[in-house]
């Protein structure tokens, strides 16, 4: 990560690791919190549930940011809200105001990422980029959400440069609908085990590693 930031001239402090321990054990989390990481990353509501309360009970000083990386159904949006920190994997206006509506029963305010998708795969789950104008005026109505930036995922490469032009297009459309955050620095989500080092050459404030923090993860093709 450092060796790409200083090819693109870009600051260490500006880029966030968030580790993502999926399917890992509970000690990887303390492990990767032992190393001073302090935001993490699930795709499962239960699973990021148990190990949340393992962790209160583990760890004082309970400082660690839970990010939801993965995509969220709308019937477990209350489940999200009271588990999670953030989310990653905002892609629908009806999943924005199920989310909105369920912090505010739960008296608190939701940070999020809307996922983009930038690709044509099928299997991708994300909000279209020529909808996020619209999306972003409607769901600036909703008190309860607060949309700070920008997640998504790149194709998988072999040759991980290949991954570019689609880093490219999500920075493109964060540096047009975000750069008036300016003050509060919204979030950038990109990149991966395979990829990371191209997307922050590309832009990202935000990288999600699993495998190259944890190795492999059992079933990795199912998450
Ligand atoms: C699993 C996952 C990651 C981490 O993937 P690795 O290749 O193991 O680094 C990052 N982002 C999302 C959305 C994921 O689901």
């Amino acid at each position: 990560m450092a060796r790409a930031a200083l090819r693109t001239d870009r600051s260490l402090a500006d880029i966030t690791i968030l580790a993502v321990t999926k399917t890992m054990p509970f000690s990887s989390l303390e492990e990767a919190w032992k190393c001073g990481l302090r935001h993490v990353g699930e795709s499962r509501i239960q699973e990021a549930a148990l190990k949340k309360s393992s962790f209160q009970t583990s760890l004082s000083g309970y400082d660690i940011n839970w990010h939801l990386v993965g995509h969220l159904q709308t019937n477990k949006a209350k489940k999200a809200v009271e588990i999670f920190d953030f989310i990653q994997s905002l892609d629908s206006l009806r999943l924005a105001e199920i989310l909105n509506r369920e912090a505010a029963v739960q008296g608190k305010v939701i940070p999020c990422l809307v996922e983009i998708k930038v690709s044509d795969e099928q299997t991708k789950f994300g909000l279209a980029p020529e909808h996020l104008d619209d999306f972003l005026s409607q769901t600036s109505l909703f008190p309860f959400l607060q949309i700070e930036g920008l997640m998504t995922m790149a194709p998988y490469f072999e040759e991980s440069h290949l991954a570019r032009p689609y880093f490219r297009r999500a920075k493109d459309l964060f540096d047009r609908f975000f750069a008036r955050f300016k003050g509060n620095r919204p979030i950038l989500s990109m990149g991966m085990s395979h990829d990371y080092e191209v997307a922050v050459e590309e832009g990202a404030n935000m990288i999600r590693i699993g495998t190259a923090l944890f190795g492999q993860r059992p079933q990795a093709d199912l998450l």
